[in-house]
């Protein structure tokens, strides 16, 4: 097994084995552009450290070869005394991580040394701030030395010299400062600062290694949800000098706009610097453009180099460069990141240039990223006042008045205010007061915190540990940062998006993507109007890329009307029961206490006009669009009254002595219906087969609607579904009562309605015999939130506001299986319920209803699994179809 790979060795496929750093700066090598020499040693390497505690044997003998060979390509030795070779030492894993040890520069620098650097480079003050900033680094890094002892020693001696920068120490300050520096180290390690060049490497390449299990490292991996066994990657670069007078320099650049993706030039500069002020912010850096001014020759061959790049990596990147005394130096590249609008643009702009095809446009995109985009924002134009800023949790622009408690989020929202409820953090005692607010802010807790994970759930804006923020729950008052209070009902507006916190009302502008959506924005030609036209052309790609169709949960004309604006192909599921609220309850609750076939027949009779009604506006919506309708599902005491309140009404009316007898007989029934357990208990087919008449008179309903709609010169093309089956003998019999009064409403209309029958797939019963199933289901229909729901055990009210934060952060969710698909769980199922249904009946029609069906990740599964269509409610369904057509490309 090899560990060392010199630059010229790899390339940027190797992320795995180089990190990304190591394998770009190898892609970079191979392409000819100027990247000092240097080697990486593998993440194989250091999971060997890890594993064991100690370097792989071979991994010395590696090293000095290539050191050797590195020695003698740059035609001297590390550390030599009259001219040193110094390296840098920089960490890279395969992604980017806040908290993994930073790099070391000019190792091999030494007290003999340092006079050599000073004499090659004619420059006595280059040498020693050289000097003193490996010390420093090495300390603070390698040795663990709180870095701000060295920061007061340095701030110290320019306050004693009346100096503001470190370019006015000249080199007897800095050596005064190295000899500082070097009794820190001795004083807080017990040791001095090693003389040795390779023990310096030596010790810095062991600290990278060790870093990759710092808390903080191995806590963001676990919010990122980064495997924690990838180790990271070494690299050794020779060094190249940026901080040799004012003909050097460092900066970073983008290739283009990462905000907007307009090409351009874009970044800072910094003259007379090392790589780590650009950064840290010491002086102020320049605009790149002014580069052009300093140095027209290193300017324009950074410029060609973007391109190389672009061209090369067919995308934006991002570049960290030095120029020593008028030459440039590469000394990193990737990939960039991007906002989300911008990610759209440069995808379209990718294609124009023909760089990538529309197949891979669509891989630079992500349905988060599309999601983000049709979130309300705040107003750019605004003027705001900044609190402070957080974790973006889940995006949204929220207004309203702070509120420290649950209990005043309910009573103040309740009287029609806006709140947003203010939390150290939240807990599941919290979750009325969640539902209540506009928005959620802590000061505590990152991404998978109980606030966090259940906004995402509840769609609801969410800023998270905001740590400079200091709450005070019990004096109901947050302070900010430079001393501003808000005491509770002061208005605030938090930005789900970015993690910022304003103080008072900052406007919401509706989403231009959303306007485009609902047809109320066209392209054009102004600046939103181009991301307009980017997402536009995008959704075309996917369009026409895309196996699956894409269906919406719309329960009315409304709700279907904006699912067709929103490209929905049909409706999915439309769920009866919402039809059967309000006003109309009274009349269920007529048919639930029925004694006799006439009163309940007389029940249904009512309800029946009302129904057809209802679907006659919903197929006229969708018109020439299948519409597939849900038979009544939820358990019938969620029509009654609820049973405590019933029960204090009838006793107080008794001690009255004027009860009435309806509400005597309500209570009866809802004691007899009462359920330990509602969503295991008497619903879905099971409601079909013990209530006489009530599924007859929904289908009956559903023809007639559609007769209606045919005579009208209309194509209604409605398919009925039977929920929560788990046995093919229940299909069966509702089947046949079902094809009966088709057949009669047919005959007495004189039309033929083509109707479908099916069946929800949401008990592990129906999965597993799902080949029986088909025989008499036309259409199978996934209800993933039951399916997981009986799968797992647990029932979703319940359970996700307790426990699922403890398993989020103990890792045994990546993510809630009710927001992504459970695949080797609810998954297998799904499958193979899949081949056993086809196997039966090879033309079944397969879909899925239920959250998962707007799900990013969940709709790459039911592409794969190979459904014909996925459903979701009306808002996700552009995200559905992009992420659809993501899966094909
Ligand atoms: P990070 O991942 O934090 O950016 P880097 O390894 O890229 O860490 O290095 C930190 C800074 O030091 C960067 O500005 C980089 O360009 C600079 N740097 C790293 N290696 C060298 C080198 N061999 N010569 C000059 N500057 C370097
Ligand atoms: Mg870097
Ligand atoms: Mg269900």
């Amino acid at each position: 097994q090899k560990f060392v790979y010199d630059f010229t060795e790899g390339n940027k496929d190797l992320k795995d084995l180089l990190g990304g750093k190591g394998a770009n700066l190898a892609e970079m090598t191979n392409l000819g552009l100027p990247v000092p020499p240097g080697f990486t040693i593998t993440t194989e390497a250091c999971k060997v450290y890890l594993a064991s505690g100690s370097e792989p044997t071979a991994l010395r003998d590696e090293v000095t070869a290539h050191l050797d060979a590195l020695e003698a390509r740059m035609g001297k030795k590390l550390g030599q005394a009259d001219d040193p070779l110094l390296v840098s030492v920089r960490s890279g894993a395969k992604f980017s991580m806040p908290g993994m040890m930073d790099t070391v520069l000019n190792i091999g620098l030494s007290d003999e040394s340092v006079t050599g650097l000073a004499a090659q480079a004619g420059d006595e003050r280059f040498a020693w701030d050289s000097y003193r900033r490996l010390i420093q680094m090495f300390g603070k890094t390698v040795l663990g030395v709180d870095g701000e002892l060295f920061e007061d020693v340095l701030d110290e001696a320019k306050r004693a010299k009346g100096v503001t920068t470190d370019v006015d120490l000249d080199a007897a300050d800095l050596r005064v400062l190295v000899d500082e520096f070097k009794g820190i180290v001795a004083k807080e390690t017990g040791r001095d600062f090693p003389q040795e060049p390779r023990e310096q490497m030596d010790l810095a390449i062991r600290a990278v290694f060790d870093s990759w299990n710092g808390e903080r490292a191995k806590l963001y991996r676990r919010q990122e949800r980064i495997p924690g066994d990838l180790g990271t990657a070494v690299n050794i670069c020779s060094m190249v000098f940026g901080n040799l007078g004012p003909d050097s320099g460092t900066g970073v650049a983008f290739t283009r706009d990462p905000a907007s993706g307009h090409q351009g030039v874009y970044g800072d500069y910094l003259q007379n610097a090392q790589g780590e002020d650009v950064v840290a912010g010491i002086r102020n850096t320049v605009p790149l453009a002014d580069l052009e001014r300093i140095d027209k020759a290193a300017y324009d061959q950074l410029i060609s180099i973007m391109e190389t790049l672009e061209t090369h990596y067919r995308d934006l990147c991002d570049i960290e460069f030095t120029i020593e005394r008028g030459k440039l130096w590469m000394l990193q590249t990737r990939i960039g990141k991007r906002t989300a609008g911008a990610a759209f643009r440069i995808a379209t702009q990718l294609v124009d240039q023909g760089l990538i095809d529309e197949a891979e446009a669509l891989q630079r995109v992500t349905g988060a990223q599309l999601a983000q985009l049709m979130f309300p924002r705040f107003d750019e134009k605004a003027k705001t006042e900044l609190l402070g800023r957080g974790i973006a949790a889940s995006p949204g622009a929220a207004v309203g008045k702070a509120v420290f408690d649950s209990y005043t989020a309910v009573k103040w929202s309740r009287s029609g205010e806006k709140v947003i409820l203010i939390r150290r953090e939240t807990n599941p005692d919290d979750l009325n007061g969640m539902i209540a607010a506009e928005g959620i802010l802590t000061s505590r807790g990152g991404k998978t915190s109980h606030a966090a994970v259940v906004a995402r759930g509840m769609g609801k804006t969410c800023v998270c540990g905001a740590e400079e923020l200091e709450v005070d729950t019990k004096r109901r008052r947050m302070t900010a940062p430079g001393g501003v209070v808000i005491e509770e009902g002061d208005v605030v507006s938090i930005d789900g998006s970015t993690g910022k916190v304003y103080l008072g009302e900052v406007p919401v502008v509706p989403s231009p993507v959303v306007e485009y959506f609902e047809g109320r924005m066209h392209a054009g030609a102004d600046d939103a109007d181009e991301l307009v036209q980017a997402v536009h052309r995008v959704m075309a790609y996917a369009d026409r890329m895309r196996r699956l169709r894409v269906r919406a949960n719309a329960d009315n004309a409304e709700d279907a009307s904006r699912a067709r604006r929103f490209g929905a192909q049909g409706i999915g599921l439309c769920r009866t029961e919402h039809m059967f609220l309000g006003e109309r309850r009274e009349m269920v609750e007529r048919l639930i206490l029925a004694d006799t076939d006439a009163e309940r027949d007389d029940a249904l009779g009512a309800l029946l006009p009302l129904q057809k009604a209802d679907f006659v506006e919903l197929f006229e919506a969708m018109d020439g669009l299948p519409v597939t309708v849900r038979l009544l599902d939820p358990p019938l005491h969620e029509f009654l009254p609820d049973i405590t309140e019933l029960s204090v009404r009838v006793a107080l009316a008794e001690a009255r002595e004027d009860a009435n007898e309806n509400d005597l007989r309500l209570l009866q029934a809802v004691h007899k219906l009462h359920e330990q357990n509602p969503m295991l208990g008497l619903r879905g087919v099971r409601l079909g087969l013990v209530i006489p008449g009530l599924f007859a008179m929904q289908v009956r309903a559903i023809a007639e609607a559609a007769a209606e709609r045919k005579n009208a010169k209309g194509d209604p093309r409605a398919e009925i579904m039977i929920p929560l089956v788990g046995t093919v003998q229940e299909l069966e019999i509702v089947r046949e009562e079902a094809d009966q009064v088709i057949a009669e409403v047919e005959a007495a209309t004189g039309t033929s309605l083509k109707l479908t029958i099916g069946t929800m797939i949401e008990l592990p019963r129906a999965a597993l015999t799902a080949g029986q199933i088909a025989e008499a289901a036309q259409f199978f229909s996934f209800g993933t939130n039951d399916l997981t729901q009986t799968v797992w055990g647990f029932s979703r009210d319940d359970v996700e506001a307790s426990f699922f934060t403890a398993y989020l952060e103990k890792g045994i969710f990546g993510v809630s299986p009710f927001e992504t698909i459970d695949r080797d769980g609810v998954g297998s199922l799904v499958r193979s319920a899949v081949q056993a249904g086809r196997a039966t009946r090879p033309d079944l029609k397969l879909g899925v209803c239920g959250e998962h069906g707007g799900d990013p990740e969940s709709v790459h599964f039911f592409h794969e699994v190979g459904l014909d269509y996925v459903s979701c409610s009306p808002f996700r369904i552009p995200v559905a179809r992009l992420e659809a057509g993501r899966a094909a490309a």
